[in-house]
């Protein structure tokens, strides 16, 4: 993967970033036609993308029960659309590539965590009922006979699934190339700049000029951009030993739950089980190594208590940033000062759906198609 040549000097679409949103845009973009160049820092899919744990989610880290009361239900509606969409969405792309990317739909289980949780869910599953989103209420008695789980009760929706992050954005980027678009692997975008009525992105490898210029640079966003807008976090996950038996769950499904920071679960098509959660302010990485051994302990203990008849040895540990907005949704969308710089940045944890929302949104302005929900995912909201 990848092209040694020297650059084009002129296209349509530099996208900086070469994770899954990179990918996702710059698929679209070479499908409907447009010269692309993605660039990467490093090589491709190796930001947060080869981090995730690529839950596939329609959920949104503030629930729509507390969106509506911060940007009013009509907008809080829409945004758990466009994300129920982009699930699909997901689903579509997969089974159009032809390389295996482990897409599989799969429902979703959020499991209350405390008792006093159970009333949360109960008027969120009944709001996003009343709004046509897919969601019901399951007792604590059926997602015990279901799953096995210890809980008081949980949200079930069956708009979920997972896949493998690296080999989709790898497909996706493959796909792109076959169809005209430049990938330059290890090339950094040193700076962005008006040229006339171009930008000018300057790169390790020279300087390229583009009508539009994509920030799909994951949680590494512009210092400008950063500021006050984006708390960046550490998450930890770890990965079992496969398991002969995986319970009464049997991995089909994906997990989370009401308690924050929140755990979240899901199997591997080779019978593990892969368990993030912990989260931590990010302070720096040798802060964020130290504490390794102590959300590990964490993370195994969550382990023990939503399987409590599953025996795990864990087999790998890692940890990753993710940048976390006010409203739990992401910034999409042109800069206020320079509307052919398009950024799709400031995901939360269920990064991956926000992704196809920002390929969605982004491709089409690049098309010079107006969007308007854009409004939702303003800078200056
Ligand atoms: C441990 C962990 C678990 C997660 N689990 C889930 C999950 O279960 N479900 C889910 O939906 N999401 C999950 N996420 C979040 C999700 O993985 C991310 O939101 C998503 O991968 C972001 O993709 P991206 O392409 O936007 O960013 P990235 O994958 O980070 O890609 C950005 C790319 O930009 C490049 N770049 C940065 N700066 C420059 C520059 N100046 N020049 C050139 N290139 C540059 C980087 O090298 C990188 O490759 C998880 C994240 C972590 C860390």
């Amino acid at each position: 993967m990848g092209d040694s040549s020297p650059p084009p000097r002129d296209c349509d679409v530099v996208v900086i970033g070469a994770g899954i949103t990179g990918a996702l845009v710059a698929d679209t973009l070479a499908r409907d036609g447009l010269s692309v160049v993605v660039l990467d820092r490093r090589a491709p899919a190796g930001g947060s993308t080869a981090a995730s744990t690529s839950l596939v989610s329609y959920e949104i880290d503030v629930s729509l029960k507390n969106l509506a009361e911060m940007i009013g239900e009509e907008d809080a509606v829409r945004s758990y659309r466009l994300s129920l969409d982009a699930v699909h969405d997901l689903g579509t792309i997969a089974a159009s590539l032809s390389e295996q990317t482990g897409f599989a739909p799969c429902p979703s289980i959020c499991l209350a965590s405390h008792r006093k949780h159970r009333r949360d869910l109960e008027q969120e599953v009944a709001l996003r009922q009343r709004h046509d989103l897919d969601a019901e209420f399951w007792t604590a008695e059926i997602v015990e006979q279901t799953y096995g789980f210890p809980s008081h009760g949980a949200l079930h929706t069956g708009t979920a699934g997972v896949l493998d992050p690296v080999r989709f954005t790898r497909a996706l980027l493959d796909r792109a190339v076959s169809r005209g678009a430049v990938l330059l692997p290890r090339t950094p975008a040193r700076d962005v700049r008006q040229d006339g009525t171009a930008l000018a992105v300057v790169t390790g490898r020279g300087t390229l000029r583009a009508r539009w210029v994509v920030y799909a640079m994951g949680y590494e966003m512009p210092a400008s951009l950063r500021a006050g807008m984006v708390a960046l976090h550490t998450t930890y996950a770890l990965v079992t030993e496969p398991l002969a038996d995986l319970g009464p769950w049997q991995g089909k499904s994906i997990v989370w739950e009401t308690a924050r920071p929140y755990g979240y679960m899901r199997a591997t098509d080779d019978g593990r089980v892969m368990i993030g959660g912990a989260d931590t302010p990010f302070k720096d990485e040798a802060w964020r190594d130290r504490l390794m051994p102590s959300r590990t302990k964490r993370l195994e203990r969550k382990l023990g208590q939503w399987l409590p008849t599953v025996q795990t040895d864990t087999a790998f540990v890692w940890a990753g940033t993710f940048g976390e907005t006010r409203d739990g949704l992401p910034y999409i969308g042109p800069m206020p000062d320079c509307p052919h710089a398009l950024y799709a940045l400031g995901y939360g944890a269920n990064g991956i759906t926000f992704g196809a929302i920002a390929a969605r949104i982004v491709s089409g302005l690049c098309l010079g198609r107006p969007n308007d929900d854009v409004r939702l995912f303003r800078l200056d909201r």
